[in-house]
């Protein structure tokens, strides 16, 4: 798990995904070592692991050493185990590395996910729902035909019932971008998407404190033209004042260009929320 202390994790970039994942570029190393010329502390690997069998012609893989093959135990085993010697490596020069999995979740995989996360040898478990309707909603070339089947209210409310199950199932220390799909929702329906959690977060962020599943702030959406984080300033707001922990900031990397990329701007927003947060804790934000 990453620190519990807010400012160590301004060095660290917790969402990043190496070339193991089909849709990034950069090496293991390659990435270590731009984390050591930007001086973060921390670098986790968070490669991703979909696994719905209804995509199972387009998920389900890893690339090892240029070749893609099949996810199964196996090929995390051999992510991990190259996350570990680069955390031998680069230990002595300053950098800690640590082993996570971007976890696609769907409540019809739960029991499966189960089973196979209890095998795997990792340090940040980080739970993220891309797909609704098997479809993903936070790939450009897939996104429209979802929402061209729902309204904004149907999409956001299947998207945070899916989210609920991913923070009760307690397989994930953090839940990914919590409000990412404002991703290309945002050119879809328009601005209400960005107020459209109301009503819909508030008992999964209760949910997610009583359960101790942390959030991050992911600064990738940034990269696509949004300016605001993910989650948003209003959601972040919200989280705060019903003790929701912010565990980590990621840059949700695929390629070492990004690393580290907007990092210390979340990480200033959070510190001045959190100061004007506790000023006014009596406060309905909305
Ligand atoms: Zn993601
Ligand atoms: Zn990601």
């Amino acid at each position: 798990m990453p620190s519990t202390q807010l400012s160590q994790l301004r060095k660290a970039d917790y969402h990043v995904h190496p070339d193991y994942s089909l849709d990034a570029t950069g090496s293991i190393d390659e990435y270590c070592q731009r984390a050591l010329q930007l001086g973060l502390k921390e670098i986790c690997f968070t490669t991703h692991y979909d696994t719905d069998p209804f995509r199972k012609d387009i998920d389900p893989f890893m690339r090892i050493e240029g070749k893609v093959v099949p996810l199964s135990k196996d090929s995390v085993r051999r992510y991990t185990e190259e996350v570990r010697r680069a955390e031998e490596k680069y230990g002595s020069q300053g950098l800690s590395v640590k082993a996570g999995l971007e976890v696609d979740y769907s409540p019809h995989i739960e029991e499966r996910l189960r089973e196979e996360l209890a095998g795997f040898d990792l340090d940040y478990r980080l739970g993220a729902v891309h797909c609704l309707d098997h479809i993903a909603i936070t790939a450009s070339n897939e996104a429209e035909k979802y929402f061209k089947r729902k309204s904004l209210e149907e999409m956001v409310s299947q998207y945070y019932e899916n989210l609920k199950h991913a923070v009760k199932s307690e397989l994930f220390d953090a839940i990914a971008h919590l409000d990412v799909y404002k991703k290309y929702g945002l050119g879809f329906y328009g601005k209400e998407v960005l107020v459209a959690h109301r009503g819909f977060v508030e008992p999964i962020l209760e949910l997610m404190a009583k359960k101790d599943v942390g959030i991050e702030v992911n600064t990738g959406v940034l990269r696509k033209g949004l300016k605001e984080f993910c989650p948003g300033q209003k959601i972040l707001v919200l989280a705060l004042k019903k003790r929701v922990k912010i565990v980590a900031f990621g840059s949700d990397a695929h390629k070492v260009d990004h690393l580290g990329r907007d990092i210390t701007k979340a990480y200033l927003l959070v510190e001045k929320l959190k100061r004007s947060t506790n000023g006014v804790s009596k406060t309905t934000v909305r």
